[in-house]
């Protein structure tokens, strides 16, 4: 039997959570906001308080609507608070040990037939659906970035995934308004084992001296006609989640091909992550972003 979900558990609150929270608070359902302290949940809140205002300010969102959507969101500080919900998603920091740690102890905190979902952009569902009590009813619910302006989720199965919880997956996100495509449990999925890739040789290109950051964002935005350059997104999904994406690859596939450039270990050692830090292949405090090399 499919499961009605209704309430969604939100745990990590960056970028990919509080985007999350956002989509699915608007379009209705009810939602519990966790992370590591009442700090950051509070910063996740703002954010979404601030893009919800400037959707009311440019139009496309009701004030009344804003308001509803808001109230529908609760800070939840606790696992417990999280494990009342219908559907958890897990959208914590790209890291296979983080991610267990936090299923194990969220677990005895759930409804019985509650759902779990990861939104990992590259480590296996299987073997994070392993360390809980219900692998059958766990999935990969990958979300791309930035939440509400994305329209694709990739949706991806376990080994032991049952069909009422992918249907239930698939009849959520349809109600989110989005597009599903679906990917076998393998390293990276599909949009980022084609995406990282290229991100990481774009990286490689400058470490190698080809061209300058600004040559090869701006090379692949006017030559391959890309909306962003390579340099300039990997700044926005982070260079952190991008090494641990390229170390899933290379670890997971074991094809030198997938090595990580060493230009971007270094820049995720300095704690340049990208936007999140203000710095990364772009320095962002100043009014314009500069390019760092
Ligand atoms: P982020 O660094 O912006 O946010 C991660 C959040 O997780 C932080 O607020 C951190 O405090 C929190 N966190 C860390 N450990 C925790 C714990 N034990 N309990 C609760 N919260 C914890 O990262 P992000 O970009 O939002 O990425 C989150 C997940 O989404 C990752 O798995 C990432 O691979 C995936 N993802 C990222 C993108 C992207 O473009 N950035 C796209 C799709 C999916």
């Amino acid at each position: 039997m499919s499961i009605e979900i209704r309430s969604i558990g939100i745990i990590g609150a960056g970028q990919m959570g509080n985007g999350i929270a956002q989509v699915c608070a608007t379009a209705g359902f009810d939602v519990v906001l966790h992370d590591v302290s009442e700090d950051r949940i509070n910063a996740g809140l703002a954010t979404i308080n601030g893009n919800l205002a400037k959707l009311v300010g440019r139009g496309a969102m009701a004030e009344d609507e804003r308001r509803v959507a808001l109230e529908r969101i609760a800070a939840g500080p606790g696992l417990d608070d999280v494990g009342r919900c219908d559907l958890v998603i897990e959208a914590a920091t790209e890291n296979e040990e983080i991610k267990k740690k936090i299923f194990i102890a969220l677990c005895p905190a759930l409804k019985p037939d509650a759902m779990l979902a990861s939104n990992t952009s590259s480590i296996s569902i299987t073997r994070l659906a392993s360390v809980t009590d219900r692998p059958e009813r766990f999935i990969g619910i990958h979300f791309m970035n930035p939440v509400p302006r994305m329209q694709l989720v990739e949706l991806i199965r376990g080994i032991a995934t049952e069909d009422p919880t992918f249907d239930s997956a698939r009849a959520f996100i349809t109600a989110l308004g989005k597009t599903v495509t679906t990917a076998e449990d393998f390293p990276a999925f599909i949009v980022n084992r084609i995406l990282l890739p290229m991100i990481n040789e774009a990286i490689y290109t400058l470490y190698e001296g080809v061209g300058s950051v600004d040559a090869i964002d701006t090379a692949m935005r006017l030559g391959a006609n890309h909306p962003m350059g390579p340099l300039q997104l990997a700044d926005f999904i982070g260079l952190d989640t991008c090494l641990s994406v390229m170390q899933v690859l290379h670890e997971g596939l074991a094809d030198s091909k997938y090595r990580p450039c060493p230009l971007l270990v270094k820049y995720v050692e300095a704690g340049w992550l990208g936007r999140k830090t203000n710095r990364g292949f772009y320095d962002y405090r100043g009014e314009k972003p500069v390019p760092t090399r």
